[in-house]
């Protein structure tokens, strides 16, 4: 069974994720945007081993972790694991952390830029957690190289912690699953006006891409709550099929 444990990290309230499997404890972390601290603690809380971590866009708020992340884990693991993300549209936002950073009033001090990945992904591309395999989906707009994971069938458990300190109970669920980055939210989409942003792209990832995907589909965000295809096709006022 994958299991999916979402902490919302940093003042931009961003799902980072600990996707693991529980037979074989391991694990890959999702969008480390930061207060690496609590995804840490719940690794070591859970035992788990850290295969690889998947970064879904190279925004300051799912990619700013990253660095120091890697350094916990090099200590903690005796070598890095990989990077899985991808390559050529998102290397100059990779380069850009403490530029963006500071565009957000942070201390670029504190946001090193991101490495650049050890494995580079693309479409069709499968990424495996255990016996659970996501394929890997490009849907451009929110950023141009924006890679989102698609579970078609999966027997996971679900959890969230909020704040520090605080955890909801596991629950479990079949079906599948969509961890989808700032792509689509829940009555929403993600922004298009940060550089490489393009709002005609986006909406066309969205239509073509995810809405050919079950309806049951449960859309993970990068920010706020899940939601599933059906629910988005049905209510977002953005992509609504009429
Ligand atoms: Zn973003």
């Amino acid at each position: 069974m994958l299991r999916i444990h979402t902490i919302v990290v940093t003042p931009f309230y961003q799902n980072a994720r600990v996707l693991s499997d529980s037979e074989t404890d391991t694990c890959v972390v999702v969008d480390p945007g930061g207060e690496v601290e609590r995804i840490t603690a719940y690794l070591d809380e859970q035992s788990l081993s850290v295969e690889g971590v998947f970064l879904t866009h190279a925004h300051l708020d799912h990619a700013g972790g990253i660095p120091a992340l890697m350094k916990h884990l090099e200590e903690r693991q005796g070598s890095r694991p990989p990077l899985y993300a991808e390559g050529e549209f998102e290397s100059g936002m990779r380069g850009s952390i403490s530029r963006q950073a500071s565009m957000f009033g942070l201390p670029e001090s504190e946001y090193p830029n991101c490495p650049e990945p050890d494995v580079i992904l693309r479409e069709g591309d499968t990424l495996s957690i255990g016996s659970s395999n996501g394929r890997i989906i490009h849907a451009p707009g929110h950023a141009p190289g924006h890679l989102v994971l698609f579970f078609d069938s999966l027997a996971f458990s679900h959890s969230l912690s909020p704040i520090p300190g605080q955890s909801s109970p596991e629950r479990s669920e079949n079906g599948p699953v969509l961890i989808a980055g700032d792509t689509l939210l829940a009555g929403s989409i993600g922004r298009c006006d940060l550089p490489g942003g393009d709002e005609a792209a986006l909406l066309s990832s969205i239509k073509e891409k995810f809405f050919v995907l079950p309806d049951a589909t449960r859309v993970m965000t990068g920010h706020g709550p899940d939601t599933t295809i059906a629910i988005e096709k049905k209510e977002n006022p953005y992509v609504r099929v009429e």
